[in-house]
């Protein structure tokens, strides 16, 4: 049963002229699916109708091909050709009891139109404001665009109307198109009646809304995104503006939807942002209007969101990344199971799907994006195929998720792992800078392990081969997981003999974890790793006194966090406290009282005075397990074993969201595993030839 404190997230709300169930809200959010893959993201979608979301939307839809965002893959409802897609997902999500919305967007100068190939449009003669800083640039529009503007975004609507939406949003937000540009004087420098004064520049959000409001014409909600806060750029929109802007059209739409800044200010990582972190922009912006305000804030505590509602900052509480992590997160507090919840973490590996242009995928939630073609349910898993007994070895994530979902499957499945605690890799990783919400990877499969009477865990278990065949189990999962390199081996020494190593001590990631600590005062970091923990053992290091180098061949520091939306933040916070960067360069070799260093465009060599050095580079797979039982494969069946299969970092180390993916994997595909299958073990969706 319900806990009755969270009774007021249950009430309806009424948006224009429908009415919302409860105050979930799934506002829109990329996918890296978009127009590519229609089936699988209506099927992603629908699965959140399913868990409870009283409104489940789609991420931007495109409305014209003058503005698209190609290499991007959003949804397009350019023209009636992408109906039947766009009809799909709102047809599922009513299938699921929720209300469907659409966010149209028209990029304009977002868009550097790399498939269409005409000029892109914006309220001035600007380069494209893209995250690939594409070599085009943006003209500025006559009146006469912004009446064609006008005229498909009005049958954008139409479009959307018929393919069966009920809330139809007008996109003012995140910098990510052009209304937002022309209320912008970052932006807008007009000199006609659609620039200037604040009025002006507010002009074509009004017009847009209007024309929506009369095309909709009742038989649709309406919507507006809007950004309340630019104030980190200079002449970007500042409170009083938003006022202002609120104050003029806050009786417009029937929903507004506010958000802070760009995208990158909105979805920012736990690393740098708490939960809520947008209050402070859009507390007291409701008082300005009659109408309800849905805002996110990676909201999973209910208590939060209570008070999100209580104290009148919000009438729906939005979620994109919390929706992602858990499609079940309403029904699981509507049932009182807020326990069961799988808390996003906030590390942004859904964002990083959109900026690699592939599907969604989410590392607490691994049937994200597999729902339709892999049949994957966050919450519903195939039952048994047999009365069998599976040993997972190692509880990192991998093997916490393998057996979890083996155990939900109903095997009676047993847990061992050596150290004295759950978690592997996340365990050691969570009480790094800032990373702590991580934990919840391992917390909620070990509150779900717990309520699984037939699995069970052993802690300071460390298994070796012939107690592992004594035990007579029908399967083993390896999931051991993977160490450090030592010899500086990745991506610049593809080979151990390039690297030579001198007398000065050298620590890995491992090391510095498990609670060593360089010697000396001066340390260099060697990150040929590009992801999070070079950067965040620089963090470490220099807030505990050292005088910290890091060294990288790629140009920007932890540079695939560009993925997750926070290279630009890693980078600013090293060079604030103090890091001494040197970008361009790989560390060639380690001496006795210095390092060596090679810049990579022009080989020039140089050193580095240190009295220690950490190298980040690759792990090697802990397989020795795996090999062990290969090398007894002879008396397997003796021993009733049938099959043995490694998994996660023991594989080959990857990301924790790989590592829980291959677990979920391995406990789909118990009886039928795909790893030497000649056919493709996922539907794909394949364009038909038009002739
Ligand atoms: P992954 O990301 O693949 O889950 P991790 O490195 O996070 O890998 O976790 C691997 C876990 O396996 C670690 O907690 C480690 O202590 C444990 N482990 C390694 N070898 C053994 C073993 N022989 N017996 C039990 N546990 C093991
Ligand atoms: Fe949250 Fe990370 Fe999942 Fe995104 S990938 S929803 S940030 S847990």
């Amino acid at each position: 049963m319900r806990d009755p404190r969270y009774d007021v997230l249950f009430e309806p709300v009424r948006i224009g002229p429908l009415v919302a169930k409860n105050r979930f809200f799934q506002v829109p959010h990329c996918n890296g699916m978009g127009y590519r893959d229609p089936a699988a993201h209506a099927e992603m979608r629908a699965v959140k109708a399913e868990g409870g979301w009283a409104v489940v939307c789609t991420e931007q839809a495109e409305i014209h091909y003058t503005s698209e965002v190609t290499p991007f893959i959003e949804a397009r409802i350019w023209d009636d050709c992408d109906m039947p897609a766009l009809a799909l997902m709102a047809e599922r999500v009513h299938d699921g009891g929720a209300l469907a919305g659409i966010e149209l967007a028209y990029n304009g100068m977002n868009g550097p139109n790399l498939h269409s190939r005409v000029v892109p449009l914006g309220p001035v003669n600007l380069p494209v404001a893209s995250f690939t800083a594409d070599p085009v640039q943006a003209r500025a529009m006559t009146r006469r665009d912004i009446a064609n503007l006008r005229r498909w975004h009005r049958q954008a609507v139409d479009r959307a109307l018929r393919a069966g939406f009920d809330l139809v949003y007008v996109y003012a937000g995140h910098a990510l198109g052009g209304v937002h540009h022309f209320l912008s004087r970052r932006y807008n420098l007009r000199t006609d009646e659609y620039g200037g004064s604040l009025h002006n520049r507010m002009r074509l959000l009004r017009e847009l809304l209007e024309d929506t409001v009369e095309e909709a014409a009742g038989r649709a909600a309406v919507g507006c995104r809007l950004t309340v806060e630019e104030s980190g750029h200079a002449h970007g929109i500042d409170r009083a503006e938003i006022e202002a802007v609120i104050g003029e059209l806050g009786e417009l739409p029937d929903v507004w939807d506010f958000v802070p800044g760009t995208w990158e200010d909105d979805s920012v990582t736990s690393r740098f942002s708490a939960e809520a972190h947008q209050e402070e922009w859009v507390r007291g912006l409701k008082a300005l209007t009659s109408k309800p305000v849905v805002g996110v804030g990676r909201f999973t505590s209910p208590d939060t969101m209570v008070r999100m509602v209580r104290q009148g900052v919000l009438d729906f509480i939005g979620a994109a990344r919390p929706s992602i992590a858990d499609p079940f997160l309403p029904q699981k507090i509507e049932q009182g199971r807020a326990e069961d919840i799988r808390e996003c973490i906030g590390c942004n590996i859904c964002v990083s799907g959109d900026f690699t242009m592939s599907p969604i995928r989410c590392t607490q939630n691994p049937s994200m994006g597999e729902e339709w073609r892999r049949g994957w349910h966050p919450e519903r898993y195939r039952p048994r195929h047999a009365d069998e007994r599976v040993l997972v070895v190692g509880a990192g994530p991998a093997g916490l998720e393998a057996a979890m979902s083996l155990g939900k499957r109903g095997y009676e499945v047993v847990l061992v792992e050596k150290s004295r605690v759950l978690g592997g890799r996340v365990a050691a990783e969570a009480r790094l800078p800032g990373l702590a919400e991580w934990i919840r990877v391992v917390d909620y499969r070990a509150g779900q392990i717990s309520q699984l009477h037939n699995v069970e865990h052993y802690l300071e278990s460390e298994m070796t081969a012939p107690e592992a065949l004594a035990y007579r189990f029908d399967h083993i999962a390896v999931a051991t997981g993977s160490v450090w390199r030592r010899d500086g081996v990745a991506r610049w020494h593809t080979r151990p003999d390039t690297m030579a190593l001198g007398a000065m001590p050298v620590l890995t990631p491992d090391d510095i974890m498990a609670g060593r600590r360089p010697e000396g005062g001066r340390v260099v970091i060697f990150d040929d790793d590009h992801y999070y923990m070079g950067g965040a053992l620089a963090e470490m290091l220099r807030a505990e006194g050292y005088e910290v180098v890091l060294v990288t061949p790629e140009t920007l520091v932890s540079a695939w966090t560009v993925n997750t939306m926070e290279q630009h933040r890693i980078h600013g916070r090293l060079i604030e406290i103090g890091v001494e960067l040197h970008t361009s360069r790989a560390v060639v070799a380690v001496g006795d009282s210095d390092v060596s260093t090679q810049c990579t465009y022009t080989g020039q060599s140089g050193r580095i005075d240190c009295d220690s050095a950490v190298l980040v580079t690759s792990r090697l797979p802990d397989d020795g397990l795996h090999q062990d039982l290969l090398d007894r494969a002879a008396v397997w069946a003796d021993h009733g074993l049938r099959s043995v299969r490694t998994i996660g970092d023991a594989l080959a180390p990857a990301t924790i969201a790989a590592a829980v993916w291959e677990g979920r994997r391995y406990a789909e595909e118990l009886e039928a595993p795909t790893d030497d299958s000649d056919a493709t073990p996922y539907r794909r969706e394949v364009t038909a030839l038009a002739r």
